[in-house]
């Protein structure tokens, strides 16, 4: 392709669909390289009710929301693809897909967010879609009058765990500390709900079943004591990892191999900004990546000025 962007944004989540918005709304030609669905973890939640201006959505209209407003300001969107090599040092960033398609611009934004953390215990791969999930939105429905385990004790996982009880008939959430990582009102919320209970300081083991997910064995932490449970489903959210893997070596990361960023969004390289999840924070939400996404942007459109 001839063309020379103006910015290049990898990843269309809520960060890399804000930068789109805010880049081609700017009058920068821009072009988002998305590697799954549009819109990100977004698709994969429930419900989102802390979207300021926003009473209660769900993850998938907020992200197509976003994604048409981009397109309304003449941001192009490509998706479903994979990016192979990044050259992002000169002037001139060339990205280079695994199809041999090439697209260059003058700055980038990194926004490919990240993946839910698995467990990385025996069965956990067998188990995977027959049994197994990591995304309440997507699979709650298979689970409709069954008894599930969700694991995990932040926010995605008590708040899953809630969505879960429109389907499940018992939601059992196990969590490996005696307290929650989780906003008070996510805790209430599962506290206060008869389908759910809680089993604390205890660590799923292994996962086994006959072709689909029948049993887990889990460890209660402080007494070493294990025991099995016949279970219809497992839901983890254990956390997430950034899909940083194939920026090692290009960009700075942290021993997380999260981008290492300043207060302007800034990476270890001129003229490539990184924004969203993928980032150095503490907190992860829509909110803080679509602040992230506005800032990267600013930020490339000052550069690129100067
Ligand atoms: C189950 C769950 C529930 C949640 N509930 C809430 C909530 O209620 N409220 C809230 O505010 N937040 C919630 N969050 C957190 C919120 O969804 C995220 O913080 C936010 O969506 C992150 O946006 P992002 O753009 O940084 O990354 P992502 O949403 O991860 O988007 C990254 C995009 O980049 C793409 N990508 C990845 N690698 C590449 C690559 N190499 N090249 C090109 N594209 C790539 C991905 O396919 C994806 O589309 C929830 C998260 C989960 C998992």
């Amino acid at each position: 392709m001839d063309e020379i962007f103006d910015v290049i944004i990898v990843g269309g989540g809520a960060a890399g669909l804000t930068a789109g918005i805010y880049s081609s709304r700017a009058r920068l030609s821009t072009l988002i390289l998305n590697e799954g669905a549009i819109g990100g973890q977004m698709v994969l939640t429930d419900e989102i009710a802390n979207y300021p201006g926003v009473e209660k959505t769900n993850g998938y209209l907020l992200a197509g929301t976003m994604k048409n407003q981009a397109k309304q300001f003449g941001c192009k969107i490509k998706s479903n693809l994979k990016i192979k090599t990044y050259e992002l040092e000169g002037e001139i960033k060339r990205l280079i897909l695994e199809d041999g398609r090439e697209f260059r611009s003058r700055s980038v934004i990194l926004s490919p967010g990240g993946r839910p953390r698995p467990l990385r215990i025996p069965g956990e791969e067998q188990f995977k879609g027959s049994g197994i999930s990591y995304c309440a939105t997507c699979d709650g429905e298979f689970f409709t009058g069954k008894e599930v385990i969700v694991v995990g004790g932040g926010n995605s996982a008590l708040e899953e765990a809630v969505a879960l009880t429109s389907h499940a008939e018992k939601v059992t959430i196990v969590h490996q500390f005696d307290h929650f990582q989780a906003f008070q009102h996510a805790v209430d919320q599962a506290s206060n709900n008869p389908r759910i209970e809680f089993i604390m300081e205890s660590e799923l083991r292994s996962f086994s079943g006959n072709g689909v997910l029948q049993e887990v064995t889990m460890e209660h932490l402080p007494t070493g004591k294990t025991s099995s449970k016949s279970i219809d489903g497992v839901f983890i959210f254990a956390g997430y990892i950034p899909n940083t893997d194939d920026l090692k070596g290009i960009v700075q990361l942290s021993e997380r191999n999260e981008i290492v960023v300043d207060a302007e969004m800034k990476t270890s390289l001129p003229g490539v900004f990184a924004a969203g999840d993928c980032i150095v924070k503490r907190y992860r939400q829509v909110t803080t990546a679509v602040a992230d996404g506005t800032i990267a942007s600013l930020s490339a459109a000052e550069y690129l000025r100067s």
